[in-house]
C-alpha cells in the first residue's frame, strides 16, 4: 500500500457511524462514500451511479457473471435451452470459476473462445460463436483486458465491436490494466468492467463493478439491506476512501511509472536472454502490460525456480494451480497451445512501485545458479 494510503486507512477506521444510518454521524460517514464514489467515477470516465464497490474484483466479476445469467434465464422463463456465455479459455479464474460452476449445475453454457499462441483471443472464433446469436441468444462475454499470467494485452475495441453487432454485453476484468495503462470506461462503450484496490496499492477485500447505466439489468446476488442496487451489505468507509486515494495516486503516476517499469522489464528480459539458459519469453512482446514479464525454462520446475527464489528473497509465481496437492501447469499456457512439460516450467515476475535496477541485477545474477539446481531436482 502507499504510506499515504495507509495513513488515510488506519484515520478513516475511526469514522464513527454506519454510511447507512440517519443520524449525523451516519450521514458523515455516507458523505465520504459519496465523495469517494464520485472521484473513482470520474478517474474512469464513469458516472457515481455506474459504481458499485465490492469485496474485490472476484465478487465483481461474479456479480456480473451469475447476476447476468439469473436475469436472462428469468426473463426467458421455464424451458428452453440454458443462456451461452462466451469466455476465453485463458481467462482469469474468479471468472473461469464462476463460469464452469454455471455451466455444471446447468444454469448456463459456456462456449469457450479460442486463444492464439500468444493468449490473444481469436477474433474469427468470436464472430463464429456469435453468428448463431440471434436464435440461441448469449448472455455476455466476457474477458481480461489484459492477461495477468503472460501480460498479453486483448483487442478489447475489436471485441466489443464484434459483440455490439449482435447486440451482445461484453464485461471486462479490468483488474491487471487498471493503473497500469490509460484506461477509461465511459470512453469504451463498455457494458460492464472489475477492478480490485490491492492492485492499485490499496487494501485486500475491496474492488468495484462498474456497470454501465445502459447497461441490460442484473440479478444481485447478495440480498440485505440494500444498501447499493446489486449489493446489499454494510460499506466499508475506510477500505473504499482507501482505496480511491490510492487508484488517485497510482493514476497520477501513470504515465512516468509504465515507463520506468517498462523498461526495467526490459532491462530483466535483456538479463535473462543474454544467459542463454534456455528461456522461453512468453505472451506479445510489444502489445503487453508494462510491469508483466513471464517466462519458461526448459527442463525445470516452475514451482522448484519459485521456492529457489524464495529462499533468495524473490517473490514470483508461477500460475499453476495446485489440485489435490499436485501443482497442475496453468491452464493459461495450456490454451496457448504450450505442452504440459513446457507448461511446467513458468514463472511470472511482476514489478511494482519499489522494484529498482538493483533488483532485476539481482534477479539476473541468481538465474544460472538456481537454474542448475532447478535442472539437477528435476532429472
Ligand atoms: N482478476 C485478475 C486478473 C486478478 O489478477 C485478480 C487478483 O489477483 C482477480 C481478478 C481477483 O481480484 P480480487 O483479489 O480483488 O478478488
Amino acid at each position: 500500500m502507499w504510506p499515504e494510503v495507509r495513513e488515510l486507512y488506519a484515520d478513516t477506521l475511526a469514522t464513527i457511524g454506519n454510511p447507512s444510518s440517519i443520524h449525523r454521524d451516519g450521514q458523515a460517514a455516507r458523505a465520504l462514500i459519496d465523495e469517494a464514489r464520485g472521484e473513482l467515477a470520474e478517474l474512469l470516465g464513469a458516472d457515481s451511479m455506474e459504481v458499485t464497490f465490492t469485496s474485490g474484483a472476484t465478487e465483481a466479476i461474479n456479480t456480473w457473471l451469475k447476476g447476468r445469467v439469473f436475469a436472462e434465464r428469468k426473463a426467458r422463463g421455464p424451458g428452453g435451452p440454458p443462456p451461452r456465455l462466451i469466455i476465453p479459455r485463458s481467462e482469469h479464474h474468479a471468472t473461469l470459476d464462476a463460469v464452469s460452476w454455471l455451466d455444471s449445475v446447468g444454469f448456463a453454457r459456456v462456449d469457450w473462445l479460442q486463444v492464439d499462441s500468444q493468449a490473444r483471443v481469436e477474433l474469427d472464433h468470436l464472430a463464429d460463436l456469435l453468428a448463431h446469436s440471434a436464435d440461441d441468444p448469449v448472455a455476455g462475454v466476457s474477458l481480461l483486458a489484459a492477461n495477468n499470467e503472460v501480460g498479453t494485452l486483448q483487442p478489447v475495441g475489436e471485441v466489443l465491436a464484434l459483440a455490439q453487432s449482435h447486440n451482445v454485453p461484453v464485461h471486462v476484468d479490468a483488474v491487471g490494466m487498471f493503473g497500469h495503462l490509460p484506461w477509461l470506461f465511459g470512453a469504451r462503450g463498455l457494458e460492464a468492467m472489475s477492478i480490485s484496490a490491492h492492485k492499485v496499492g490499496g487494501p485486500v477485500g475491496v474492488g468495484a463493478l462498474i456497470l454501465s447505466r445502459t447497461a441490460r439489468p442484473l440479478e444481485g446476488l447478495i440480498h440485505g439491506g440494500s444498501q447499493q442496487t446489486y449489493r446489499s451489505g454494510t460499506l466499508d468507509v475506510a477500505g473504499v476512501v482507501a482505496f480511491v486515494r490510492a487508484a488517485r495516486l497510482t493514476i497520477d503516476h501513470l504515465d512516468k511509472e509504465s515507463v520506468r517499469l517498462a523498461r526495467l522489464r526490459d532491462r530483466l528480459r535483456e538479463g535473462l536472454e543474454t544467459l542463454g539458459l534456455g528461456i522461453t519469453f512468453r505472451g506479445d512482446s510489444a502489445r503487453r502490460l508494462p510491469h508483466n514479464l513471464h517466462i519458461t525454462v526448459s527442463g525445470c520446475e516452475g514451482d522448484v525456480l519459485l521456492y529457489l527464489l524464495d529462499e533468495r528473497g524473490i517473490s514470483v509465481s508461477t500460475g499453476s494451480a495446485c489440485q489435490a496437492g499436485v501443482a497442475e501447469p496453468s491452464h493459461v499456457l495450456l490454451a496457448m497451445g504450450l505442452s504440459e512439460s513446457e507448461a511446467r516450467g513458468a514463472l511470472r515476475f511482476t514489478l511494482g512501485r519499489e522494484t529498482s535496477d538493483a533488483d532485476i541485477d539481482r534477479v539476473v545474477a541468481v538465474f544460472p545458479e538456481i537454474v542448475d539446481m532447478a535442472r539437477r531436482a528435476t532429472r
